[in-house]
């Protein structure tokens, strides 16, 4: 069983080891309520999908794997700090260690190529473009982690002299090819802000919307450049919301990552639409429990 966490909602399922979907559901996340809130609802939504001794989480922010503690997280500030895995297993009257936490873009990775537009890939980097840019990376068939933080692409520095960023940098892929930098970057351009009016736009003919998202797909493809000369990654996969523009920012991904990378010619990259959507995320969770 795995349960993606977000700060709206709360969606999880239940997957046979071979990837059959058995059972999948979602509640709000209702977030404001506190953390006791959340994981009650987060233990209802599991007891409703059946009972299961192991459980995989996926959760926005920087976390503590080891001991099960969310220490940061943007969207889902009453976590901060609280024991989600050990609260969680004391609900469902599990043992800690059969859950399992990672981070939310790591778990859409998993899912996505084990089920998903990266199957069969052995090295991929999925991309989530949403509010943030968010990264997952699997090197070798397996996620890539590094010391915890790794494959965070969207803190990827593109612009020295960019706009500040969350992060404390400026100029990251965040800052300018996440759906929030798009909608940003459009109204500077004096463009609605409407991020689907905005893609049919720029689909229906060469104007002002086209060079924007082309814009918006180089920033973005730069960063990838970074990626591929150092890991000779060539298959990217790009989900969330804002990924649904693919079609139109594809052309300005692959120039970013011609620009800033030595490595394969651009036949040989594959940038690629994420397939799973909102389950990649549960999809993800549940694989680390198989
Ligand atoms: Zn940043």
């Amino acid at each position: 069983m795995g349960i993606d966490v977000g700060g709206t909602a709360i969606k999880g399922g239940a997957v046979s080891a071979d990837g059959e979907v058995l059972d999948k559901g979602e509640i709000p996340a209702a977030v404001d309520e506190g953390p006791e809130a959340v994981v009650d609802r987060i233990a209802a939504l599991a007891r409703g999908l059946g009972a299961r001794a192991a459980l995989g989480l996926g959760v926005p922010g920087l976390l503590d794997r080891d001991e099960g503690v969310v220490l940061s997280s943007p969207n889902l500030r009453p976590l901060d700090g609280f024991p989600l895995r050990d609260e969680l297993a004391r609900r469902l009257g599990i043992a800690p260690p059969a859950v399992r936490i990672e981070n939310d873009a790591n778990v859409a990775a998993i899912g996505e190529h084990w089920l998903g537009g990266a199957r069969g890939e052995d090295h991929v980097l999925m991309i989530t473009l949403g509010t943030g840019v968010g990264g997952g990376l699997i090197l070798d068939g397996h996620l890539f982690v590094g010391d915890g933080g790794g494959g965070e692409v969207g803190h990827t520095v593109v612009d020295p002299a960019g706009p500040p960023c969350g992060c404390g940098q400026r100029g990251c892929v965040e800052v300018l090819a996440s759906a929030t930098a798009a909608r940003r970057r459009a109204l500077e351009a004096g463009l609605s802000d409407d991020l689907i009016e905005l893609a049919a736009a720029a689909r229906a003919a060469q104007g002002p919307e086209r060079t924007l998202l082309e814009a918006v797909g180089r920033d973005l493809g730069r960063g990838l450049g970074t990626v591929v000369t150092l890991l000779d990654v060539r298959c990217f996969l790009i989900g969330g919301g804002f990924g649904r523009a693919l079609d139109v920012l594809i052309g300005g991904i692959a120039e970013g990552i011609a620009e800033r990378s030595t490595g394969p010619d651009r036949e040989d990259l594959r940038i690629l639409p994420a397939t799973l959507g909102p389950d990649a995320g549960w999809i993800g969770a549940a694989r680390m429990t198989c």
